[in-house]
């Protein structure tokens, strides 16, 4: 096993992964959800790939605390702190408390992570939760002489921290068609952000708080810093997000970190390309957007797009069609194929033991594939590398499979699944009726009797009925007609 590398955006490379003090903890810290709206898919790739950056790191022996904020207050139509409040928004919109709709959407959020087979962080931190440390924190910031007081609010100096300008790369030294030029009047830099925004004088805000420095709420970019360091502590390994943070939330929340403690909060910083819509920009602002209720009501397996992301590198940009997953959803279908007909094998060698005929020789095989699929995903997460592989697998198994012992491609097969997690072993099968599987029974025996012109017509008949027959050498496994 090659040990993990992985492009981290504060050096623009890519990087051998190393933690900070502790040899097998990991602190993980991942952008969450702004609850004012439906999960969209291309938000959902990005928490696929981390949860797949999360499962290669247990299988290389780490351990991970990982913790994601829910962002329930403070996320303005702009991410530069001007235009209304989104989840304020939402509740005149929706007729409803800020707070049904953080619950309602919170919730909605959750059921996606389940139907996409995405382990839970460990600790899930509504912003709102946590307005005391985020006082707190702009209370050290302001003692530091970081901040300055305008008209709407507290706001970050962003002139006072010397890399701001160069992080990730970036030059933002000509920022003139950026929005945060916005407030320039009263802003000292167009970069400067909000900490503390003050609420209007001629409305009540349902979310609101006293602070020293007037009745309001705390900006979008503070409350990460302060919920990831109050349970990761100052310094920790990875920060996660997707591409949309680069420009603005991510060095936000750098130059507040090294404002508080000096060291800029993470390790690494991983960033996750974005998903298109048959060649659009996806975005929920626009209504222009798919969700995973609409892949399964389109009778598509919602691990389908789970598959669909691993397709194409974390870095790149991914196109989602229709089309496309449907082509996912058939793969998947080919892979739980393989997967039972190699359940079924390892049942049949219990009581036919001499048709197997398994060598040392395939049994290295199995584990070179195995090691050439964990190196591509230490590769900086080579997932269409690692997918690959599994495909070669399944084809050089199929080949000659009665020279494969089935305990062992069961035992890859489990190994390959614990990072991609689309439950290859346990996936969920049709119910096959009882009907069907009579006269696939029916089947099997007349083709044994060799009268096949009797089990021909009894297969097109399960066909027509909307099921398949699949023969193998011994057997036979039912599945619905693709
Ligand atoms: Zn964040």
């Amino acid at each position: 096993m090659t040990p993990i590398k992985i492009h981290n955006s504060l050096s623009g490379e890519v990087e051998e992964f190393k933690p900070i003090d502790k040899p097998y903890l990991i602190g993980m810290y991942t952008c969450g959800p702004t609850v004012y709206n439906y999960t969209h898919i291309g938000h959902l790739r990005t928490y696929i790939f981390e949860d797949i950056f999360k499962r290669v790191l247990s299988k290389n022996g780490y351990l991970i605390e990982h913790v994601m904020n829910v962002t329930d207050i403070g996320h303005l139509s702009s991410d530069s702190d001007t235009g209304e409040d989104k989840i304020e928004r939402q509740a005149k919109k929706e007729n409803k408390t800020v707070y049904q709709i953080a619950n309602f959407y919170t919730k909605d959020f959750l059921w996606n992570l389940k139907q996409l087979n995405i382990d839970r962080p460990n600790i899930l931190a509504p912003a709102s939760h946590y307005i005391k440390d985020q006082i707190k924190m702009i209370k050290k910031l302001e003692a530091k002489g970081y901040t300055y007081k305008i008209s709407d609010g507290i706001y970050f100096d962003t002139s006072k921290i010397d890399c701001y300008k160069t992080l990730f790369n970036q030059n933002k030294d000509d920022l003139k068609s950026d929005d945060r030029i916005e407030n320039a009047s009263e802003k000292k830099n167009p970069t400067d952000f909000a900490l503390w925004k003050f609420s209007p004088k001629d409305e009540k805000r349902q979310m609101e708080w006293k602070s020293p420095w007037g009745i309001g709420f705390p900006g979008w970019h503070t409350e990460c810093v302060s919920i990831a360091t109050k349970h990761l502590g100052k310094y920790f390994e990875v920060h996660c997000g997707g591409w949309d943070h680069i420009p603005v939330h991510h060095p936000n929340e750098i130059a507040q970190a090294i404002g508080v403690t000096g060291k800029k909060l993470s390790k690494y910083w991983i960033h996750f390309g974005f998903l298109l819509q048959n060649s659009e920009k996806m975005s929920k602002s626009t209504g222009n957007f798919y969700r995973i209720k609409d892949v399964i009501d389109q009778n598509i397996n919602p691990l389908a797009y789970r598959l669909f992301v691993l397709n194409t590198y974390y870095r790149k940009t991914a196109d989602f069609s229709m089309e496309a997953i449907n082509a996912s959803n058939n793969a998947l279908n080919n892979l739980y194929q393989f997967a039972e007909k190699i359940q079924a094998l390892k049942r049949i060698k219990i009581f036919k033991r001499k048709l197997f005929k398994n060598t040392k020789q395939n049994f290295i095989i199995l584990k070179n594939f195995e090691t050439d699929f964990i190196n591509a995903f230490n590769d900086d997460l080579n997932s269409p590398k690692a997918l690959e592989t599994l495909w070669n697998m399944i084809s050089t198994v199929n080949k000659d499979i009665y020279s494969f012992d089935p305990n062992e491609v069961i035992s890859v097969l489990k190994n390959f699944d614990d990072i991609l997690g689309l439950k290859i072993l346990n996936h969920k099968k049709p119910r096959i009726p009882i009907k069907i599987r009579f006269l696939a029974w029916k089947r099997y025996i007349l083709k044994n009797q060799k009268k096949f012109k009797e089990s021909d017509k009894i297969r097109d008949n399960i066909l027509d009925l909307g099921y398949q027959i699949n023969d193998y050498q011994t057997f036979y496994t039912i599945s619905k007609k693709q």
